[in-house]
């Protein structure tokens, strides 16, 4: 088993966040736009790594937080990102829910002129394209690639990235989450063939036996299990996308008769300082 350490790429723009970040930023640049404007919710990743990327620049950056009743103050990321420059909107759960909407985009644009909206997760097509160099970049191939799916972006990029003779396994956070349904509306908004895409999606396997009850849920077990990769390895993982991929990655080589198989397991970043996250979620377990 390998491991592509993306998680090292930086520590605010960890992972995959500069993967889809990449090429909008470029864009970005490109025109001279003032700034750029994306959704997240409270814990987001994304956010942080927007926030990050357009201090370093020294663009301006506005983030569309879902909890209308949440402050800067609710949590370490929401601080980070305000310290920043981030100027930080709540709104509530309803229109948050219209983030992708037409009409809801228009009014931002007015809104903010001279800003660049970059959709939650960066799931656009820049976010996709810049996701195939994750594996373009190894200079060989694998029989199982493993990694986490949030918006899917990731995996719909690594997907175009893909040796022939390659399985893509997604571990999607999120529960109920249809995978391959939402990578083909991604590939489809990205405008992709769509038999195409069919034809690449059958190269997908979802493992749906480690989401832990969904997105931000985790169990004693997964933290257990997290710790002890973490003593062995010495390599962080989070509770939340990570330790999750490589626990249904254990799972599938105690099920796997193939033990000559080459297995990549993709870091996508995270938390900072996963395992030590995760004990000081252990004691609070305990009490
Ligand atoms: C955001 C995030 C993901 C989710 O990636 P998608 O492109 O949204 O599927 C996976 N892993 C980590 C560590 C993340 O922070």
């Amino acid at each position: 088993m390998f491991i592509k350490r993306d998680d090292l790429i930086d520590d605010e723009v960890s992972g995959n966040k500069w993967r889809k970040l990449k090429y909008n930023f470029e864009h970005v640049l490109t025109h001279r736009m003032d700034g750029v404007l994306t959704f997240g919710g409270a814990f987001s990743n994304h956010l942080l790594a927007t926030a990050s990327a357009c201090q370093r620049i020294g663009i301006k950056s506005i983030g569309i937080v879902r909890g209308e009743e949440l402050t800067i103050d609710c949590n370490d990321i929401l601080r980070q990102c305000s310290t920043l420059g981030m100027q930080i909107e709540f709104v509530s759960r309803s229109e948050y829910r219209m983030r992708n909407e037409k009409d809801f985009l228009h009014r931002l644009h007015l809104q903010y002129p001279g800003f660049y909206i970059v959709p939650e997760g960066g799931a656009n097509y820049l976010g996709v394209v810049g996701c195939q160099h994750i594996l373009h970049e190894c200079e060989r191939s694998f029989d199982q690639v493993f990694v986490a799916q949030g918006t899917t972006t990731t995996s719909c990029g690594m997907l175009l990235g893909l040796s022939p003779n390659t399985t893509l396994n997604v571990v999607p956070v999120l529960r109920s989450f249809d995978s391959l349904f939402e990578m083909q509306k991604l590939f489809i908004k990205c405008a992709f063939d769509e038999d195409y895409i069919n034809g690449l999606l059958e190269k997908v396997r979802v493992h749906t036996n480690a989401d832990f009850g969904g997105y931000g849920r985790y169990d004693l077990k997964l933290l257990d299990f997290m710790e002890r990769f973490y003593a062995e390895t010495k390599v962080p993982l989070d509770p939340v996308y990570t330790g999750k991929v490589l626990y249904a990655l254990a799972c599938y080589c105690e099920q796997t008769s193939d033990i000559s198989e080459d297995i990549l397991f993709v870091h996508t970043g995270g938390i900072k300082g996963g395992a030590e996250i995760a004990t000081r979620e252990k004691r609070k377990f305990f009490g």
